[in-house]
């Protein structure tokens, strides 16, 4: 089941998407609930699976909101989690969490994290402080979303805590990533986290098994299988369950493929005007200009 959050004629619903027939059927209104799809998951955890209304509007009629407005706590990141993306970007000189140029492999999982502000919606435009950086790039991701709580969740029982999946574009300011030595503020630029379209419950997807492609102005730059990740996604649960807890909505960008702005030489920096475009399957895509 695909779920979505959108904005049809100045109001905000979520419904359940059939991409083939281009149409969303509306969910029953929510009210009162600080954030719908997190009480969406709650319910559906609870046993109550969502029903739509029958009442049914295009695709193409709506602006697609991130499906999780409020996220309890930032996004949770994984760096340099594909082997030819550890080696481009070690090689760029814009890593600083390198343990050598020739050992670009991290021995546990880096994670840092986005602030919910930077998220926007799929079609949305991207917008760079271009007073403060002018290495802006790309970086596409399979998110996932966390459904029951937990912590210290182990290998074995990590799955049971997803609920869904959905695409990602960490966007990057990388001057910012390599100016603060920590990554938050070249990650948490407003508009800097392009996600969505909607969100697709586990049960359609083998997370070990999924394609992200992304081009830019139509040239493919990215181009992966889950199955090269270096740390799965059972892995990077346990790893972040063991110091905090998971809660319902939470949200995991698990790491980008090779294939980005700065592993080009010279880098391949986002430009105005420029149009990601990312592709999971099985999920849908994200399409945003940067402007
Ligand atoms: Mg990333």
């Amino acid at each position: 089941m695909k779920i979505a959050r959108f904005e049809h004629q100045h109001s905000v619903h979520l419904g359940i998407v059939d991409p083939d027939q281009g149409v969303i059927d509306l969910l029953p209104h929510e009210a009162g609930a600080a954030d719908p799809m997190i009480a969406l998951i709650e319910r559906d955890l609870a046993g109550e699976r969502p029903r739509g209304s029958g009442e049914r509007v295009a695709l193409k009629d709506v602006r697609l909101l991130p499906p999780i407005a409020r996220p309890r706590k930032n996004i949770l990141c994984v760096g340099k989690n594909y082997a030819a993306h550890a080696a481009e970007f070690t090689k760029s000189g814009y890593d600083g969490s390198a343990k050598s140029l020739t050992d670009p492999i991290p021995d546990d999982p880096i994670i840092f994290t986005k602030a919910p502000c930077t998220m926007t919606g799929a079609r949305d435009d991207v917008l760079p402080p271009w007073e403060l950086s002018h290495e802006i790039d790309y970086e596409a991701e399979l998110g996932v979303v966390i459904g029951r709580p937990g912590r210290r969740i182990g290998r074995g029982d990590a799955l049971a805590h997803v609920w869904g999946y959905t695409v990602i574009n960490d966007v990057t300011a990388r001057d910012l990533q390599v100016k603060h030595k920590q990554w938050l503020l070249g990650k948490s630029i407003d508009t800097f986290c392009p996600i969505g379209p909607w969100l697709v419950t586990a049960d359609e997807l083998d997370y070990r098994n999924i394609d992200i492609r992304c081009w830019v102005n139509g040239e493919l730059r990215q181009q992966a299988n889950t199955r090269d990740m270096i740390f799965d996604i059972p892995a990077i649960i346990a790893t972040i369950s063991g110091s905090m807890s998971f809660e319902t909505g939470d949200i995991i960008a698990t790491g980008t493929p090779a294939g980005v702005g700065v592993g080009f030489k010279p880098p391949k920096f986002l430009q105005a005007g420029d149009v990601v475009r990312i592709a999971i399957a099985g999920i849908g895509e994200l399409e945003n200009r940067v402007k």
